[in-house]
């Protein structure tokens, strides 16, 4: 029998309350449901402890967002508009504050991961964050939950060195915008080729600016890219950067749409190959970050899918070799 390390769970029900209109938006409660109840029937359960997300502060929120940026999200949540900025971006008066409780999950992770009591943290949120900047709301993301916790953990743990590694199908444009000109996070990215996915950025040739340049690595997968061409960028192109760049701590934006099954992407990953992300991730954590990796949630549109991807992912992370 395979043994595995506990997991610390960063969730709320208060992350259903985010309603993004029915049946027909893909961002869906049911995404956190499905994964929860997987993950409490699975091999895994035993090693799992739940933990619920402390809010977000103001303070913590606007290192990343601005002000006038807030008063605009607020005002449309607190107005019952249904969107806000794009009609896809929808919205519900209690979404305002279930988005400080998403971005707060990650937080509540550096903080147990700080005190020595936890090693691996899964933040199970929603709204997802790395399509948002700084001042605009895109593809169902509010707050960049990613960046929220990586500037709480640069400030109040005085980290230099973070690695922000995001597998989601589609760049996280949001969170490249942010970190462009930082040289303490690195953000690699692998993704669907921008030609022929959202949002459009993540070339490879964006690769930070200023002080930033050469701590953006993306790494774009042509439509139909499957497990064989996952598993060459990590040896080839991926680790060997994560090497160089020697992180203090590592921060993964965990989007499953790259599933086969899921249509938001045309990329054709396998259920197992997030398994094989989740291990070489924790290679990483030996080597570099005392084993300990935040993750936090970021797509993944197929409920079962979704559930089956995280907990192979969580898995291959936790996994006792
Ligand atoms: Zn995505």
């Amino acid at each position: 029998m395979p043994s595995f390390k506990t997991i610390h769970i960063v969730t709320s029900p208060d992350y259903l309350l985010h309603d993004t209109g029915g049946r027909d938006h893909p961002e869906q409660p049911e995404r956190l449901k499905a994964i929860l109840d997987k993950l409490d029937q699975g091999p895994l359960a035993s090693g799992l402890v739940k933990v619920p997300p402390v809010p977000a502060s103001r303070e913590a929120v606007l290192e990343v967002h601005d002000d006038d940026y807030l008063l605009r999200f607020e005002d449309a949540c607190l107005s019952g508009r249904e969107y806000f900025g794009h009609t896809d971006n929808r919205i519900c008066y209690d979404t305002w504050r279930v988005a400080f409780l998403s971005a707060g999950a990650g937080i509540t992770g550096i903080d147990l991961i700080e005190a020595d009591k936890a090693e691996l943290v899964f933040c199970a949120i929603r709204p997802p964050g790395h399509h948002a900047e700084a001042g605009l709301p895109l593809g169902f993301c509010f707050f960049n939950n990613v960046a929220v916790a990586v500037r709480y953990w640069q400030k109040k743990y005085n980290r230099k060195r973070i690695l922000i590694f995001d597998f989601d199908a589609h760049h996280g444009n949001g969170i490249q915008e942010i970190f462009d000109e930082d040289a303490t996070a690195m953000y690699v990215s692998m993704h669907e080729h921008p030609t022929f996915s959202f949002p459009g950025t993540g070339w490879d040739y964006e690769n930070g600016t200023g002080a930033g340049q050469g701590f953006t690595l993306n790494v774009p997968l042509p439509p139909g890219a499957g497990d064989d061409l996952v598993m060459q960028a990590l040896e080839e192109k991926i680790t060997p950067a994560v090497k160089e760049f020697n992180p203090e701590c590592i921060v993964i934006a965990a989007g499953f749409d790259a599933h086969a099954v899921d249509d938001m992407s045309g990329l054709d990953w396998s259920t197992l190959v997030y398994g094989r992300l989740g291990t070489t991730i924790a290679n990483w954590a030996d080597q570099f970050t005392r084993a300990r990796v935040l993750s936090i949630l970021e797509g993944g549109y197929v409920p079962e899918a979704l559930a089956a991807s995280v907990e192979t992912y969580l898995g291959g992370l936790s996994l006792v070799v």
